[in-house]
């Protein structure tokens, strides 16, 4: 279980990690709350607290570095959200010594068919605030191997997400296993939304709308074989270089964090801090496909590449 705090001694490799300096008030002030709100815990519940992830909801940020993380918390997935909330305090201490004012917004994907709660929403926030945020979810595990609506969250983000111009595109990463349903009838779509659509709303138009503000990727949970249906699905949605496949489950989040590091020049950091929870060979296996890649379009890199290089693909410049 990671902490608020600066404390990484009981991390679980051999080297050691130290935050950045510029950030210790702020975990300082997420540590003290950390303490005084109790021992953390993703307990079980019977739903989510709908005040808070209600998908009417319209939800903006000043930041100039926005972060959407969403999970497929339907069946075989229900273990996700659990290793990302043991995760979430590292993650957010992680990237705000990169960018401080980084804000995250998650959000919890089932499916409309079977779910009562199919999408549910958090507001941006920063530091402790996540915990409350990310604790009001409800892994609701239904659906199973079906197509999940995605496509209702991709909707979502283009009508009730309002973010400032952002010097680079920001992240939107979703873990997930399965494709989606290509349809969301107008009913559906203002039943869950509250917006008024008319006919049927196109789930792969939603994405690839999506990806024109968001630098958007699925991470693929192992299992899946590359280039199935549901591949080719996420392709036509966000492009198939945008589709990662995972090959640690446990590291999943790290695979999201190193992509954004990576992005944001910060690898090598990155790299250390994994150092300091994980063996040399783990460290190895999570870099490697994400050094292989633009963490802006997904274009291969050259093996050889390092210093300040320019993708010849998007026109990205990487600090590697
Ligand atoms: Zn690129």
């Amino acid at each position: 279980m990671y902490s608020w705090d600066e404390d990484t001694s009981k991390w679980y490799g051999d080297a050691k990690y130290a935050y950045a300096p510029a950030a210790a008030p702020a975990r300082a002030a997420s540590a003290a709350r950390a303490a005084a709100s109790g021992p953390r815990t993703y307990e079980k519940k019977a739903g989510p607290n709908e005040k808070i992830i209600d998908p009417k909801q319209r939800i903006s940020t000043e930041s100039k570095n926005p972060v959407i993380v969403a999970i497929d918390v339907t069946g075989s997935m229900a273990s996700w959200p659990f290793e990302i909330f043991d995760r979430l305090p590292l993650m957010y201490n992680t990237l705000s010594q990169y960018r401080p004012d980084v804000a995250i917004s998650f959000a919890a994907i089932g499916d409309a068919k079977v779910d009562r709660w199919p999408l549910q929403v958090t507001p941006f926030a920063s530091g402790f605030d996540l915990e409350q945020l990310l604790g009001s979810l409800y892994g609701e595990g239904g659906g199973g191997d079906a197509p999940e609506s995605y496509g209702l969250f991709a909707r979502w983000v283009n009508t009730h997400v309002t973010i400032p111009s952002t010097d680079d595109v920001p992240f939107l990463i979703v873990f997930g296993d399965i494709n989606m349903h290509a349809t969301m009838d107008s009913k559906q779509v203002s039943h869950y939304l509250g917006d008024s659509a008319w006919g049927n709303v196109d789930a792969i138009d939603e994405w690839q709308k999506v990806t024109q503000k968001w630098n958007t990727w699925f991470l693929r949970r192992p299992g899946g074989k590359r280039g199935d249906v549901v591949d080719k699905q996420w392709g036509d949605a966000i492009g198939e270089q945008k589709i990662f496949h995972i090959e640690d489950e446990q590291r999943a989040v790290d695979y999201a964090m190193g992509l954004i590091a990576r992005s944001w020049g910060y690898f090598g950091d990155f790299q250390d801090n994994m150092r300091a929870r994980q063996d040399e060979s783990k460290v190895k296996q999570v870099s490697k496909p994400i050094a292989m890649i633009c963490p802006r379009c997904g274009a291969p890199i050259p093996v050889d590449a390092g210093g300040m290089f320019k993708c010849k693909f998007c026109g990205t410049t990487l600090k590697l």
